[in-house]
């Protein structure tokens, strides 16, 4: 400023000293007035450089101007940087902020005073089948139209969630939404959704699993209370007394089996996935399965059953001993509870062209209709209830064995024909199994696979 000043003031002196040479008193004043007006003229030309330069907005390079001008374009173009760089900090917070709720597994939509959408994230538009560009600043109540969410919408005072379907639900695939409402700011409302199909699904899951376990514990037990009655109450002779023994034994025994396979299942579900320390030899599991099949068959069919045994390699399964024990007996034991007296049933444990291993059970029972095979595996699901209940079954043989193939890695598939009979076979992958001797660098190697996903 002091250089301006002084510039200002020897512009004058130059000129008064000039024009005093040249005309005297006269002279100096004219000059005086010409110099101070060029110094004021050569001052507006630089300030309208530095303005038409502000105008065009090239903050990237400054006009070479000189003196206070240039230092007002050199101010001017830090601070638009500082300011720049201050609006691309906030910016990219602001894009992740978005990009984190837009990746978010529940559904947020910003609503304005009037209820149109401002915003809304790529789960919201899935759950309501919006489309983020084109649906913004439409009516929400246009959009989603469920009678519950309106009702909802309406009244504002609601704290607690609603339920209501999907955009994408549908009676086979049912979508299910918990929705909340949230007002904020000046009459603004933000609208939560979240997908609980899952969680609906698992409480009516929980809630069968309950009804089904209390029925299937009630049938038993009120034969047992009315016998015991009976044998409180009536005078009855040893012949009675010794069949009402009989048939209370049967329904306590069939209350065991049930509690005994809840147990398993539970355990089953509870324990860590079975690790490579354990290994079962092959030969004595499948005669231990023999042993128990042969005495079921006579026990229940006259004549009992023709049971082949096929011993396949003599090998070694890397997998807890009760669990296959009790996964291999089940599908024995079905298989002999449903084929008729007399009737064979094959067993073969065997190494599969895909290197896989299968235990697989085959029977000439009475066979299972297609659209029933899909359901086998869930709990109390029955085919043929009074055969099941005849001959002991808790309907939970399957799941049981499913859980435990599963958990060794394996899958359970069943292949039947109605009229003819079914195969139940388990299959066991290759890493689980070794020949018995072979201490090979595959088996070796999977050994430490199996161990740390056990
Ligand atoms: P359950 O204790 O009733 O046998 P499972 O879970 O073992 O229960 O089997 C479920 C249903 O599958 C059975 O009730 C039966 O209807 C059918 N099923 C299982 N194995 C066979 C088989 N080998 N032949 C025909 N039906 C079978």
């Amino acid at each position: 400023m002091i250089w301006r000043f002084c510039s200002f003031i020897l512009c004058l002196l130059l000129g008064g000293v000039g024009g005093w040479l040249y005309a005297e008193a006269l002279g100096a004043l004219v000059s005086v007035v010409f110099a101070s007006v060029l110094w004021v003229g050569l001052d507006l030309v630089r300030g309208l450089r530095v303005l038409r330069w502000l105008r065009k907005g090239d903050v990237a390079s400054t006009p070479k101007i000189g003196g206070l001008w240039d230092e007002v374009a050199n101010r001017t173009r830090r601070l638009v940087r500082l300011r720049d760089q201050q609006t691309q900090e906030v910016q990219s917070r602001l894009d992740d902020f978005l990009e984190a709720i837009h990746e978010s597994p529940n559904g947020v939509v910003l609503l304005d005073n009037q209820g149109h959408i401002e915003w809304c994230n790529q789960t919201a538009a899935a759950h309501f089948g919006f489309d983020v560009e084109r649906d913004l600043m439409q009516h929400i109540g246009n959009l989603v139209r469920d009678p519950v969410f309106a009702a909802y919408y309406a009244n504002p005072q609601q704290a607690h969630d609603v339920v209501m379907p999907g955009s994408q639900h549908s009676p086979s695939r049912p979508v299910r939404l918990s929705v909340h409402l949230h007002a904020y700011g000046t009459g603004r409302r933000l609208l939560l959704s979240r997908d609980v199909t899952a969680v609906e699904q698992a409480d009516a899951m929980r809630r069968d699993f309950v009804a089904n376990v209390s029925h299937e514990i009630r049938t038993p037990l009120t034969v047992l209370a009315g016998f015991v009655e009976t044998l409180q109450n009536l005078p009855l002779d040893d012949d009675e007394r010794h069949r009402y023994l009989t048939l209370m034994a049967t329904q306590s025994h069939r209350m065991q089996s049930l509690v005994s396979d809840l147990l398993t299942l539970s355990r089953l579900e509870g324990s860590p996935l079975p690790g490579a320390h354990e290994w079962v030899r092959m030969p004595r599991l499948l005669a231990q399965c023999e042993a128990d099949a042969r005495a079921l068959s006579v026990l229940l069919a006259d004549p009992p059953h023709p049971l082949h045994f096929d011993m396949g390699p003599d090998c070694e399964v890397a997998g807890i001993h009760a669990e296959l024990l009790s996964a291999m007996s089940n599908l024995l034991n079905n298989a002999i509870r449903y084929t008729p007296a007399g009737r064979p049933v094959s067993v073969r444990w065997q190494a599969l062209p895909s290197g896989r291993y299968e235990f697989s059970v085959q029977d000439c029972g009475a066979g299972i209709a297609s659209e029933h095979i899909p359901r086998l595996t869930e709990r109390f699901y029955r085919v043929d209830r009074s055969r099941s209940r005849e001959t002991g079954g808790t309907g939970l043989g399957l799941a049981i064995v499913k859980h435990v193939v599963q958990r060794h890695g394996g899958e359970l598939r069943i292949q039947s024909t109605v009229g003819k009979g079914s195969t139940f076979a388990m299959e066991l992958p290759a890493n689980r199994v070794r020949l018995l001797g072979d201490t090979s660098p595959r088996v070796l190697q999977t050994d430490s696979r199996l161990q740390q996903r056990g």
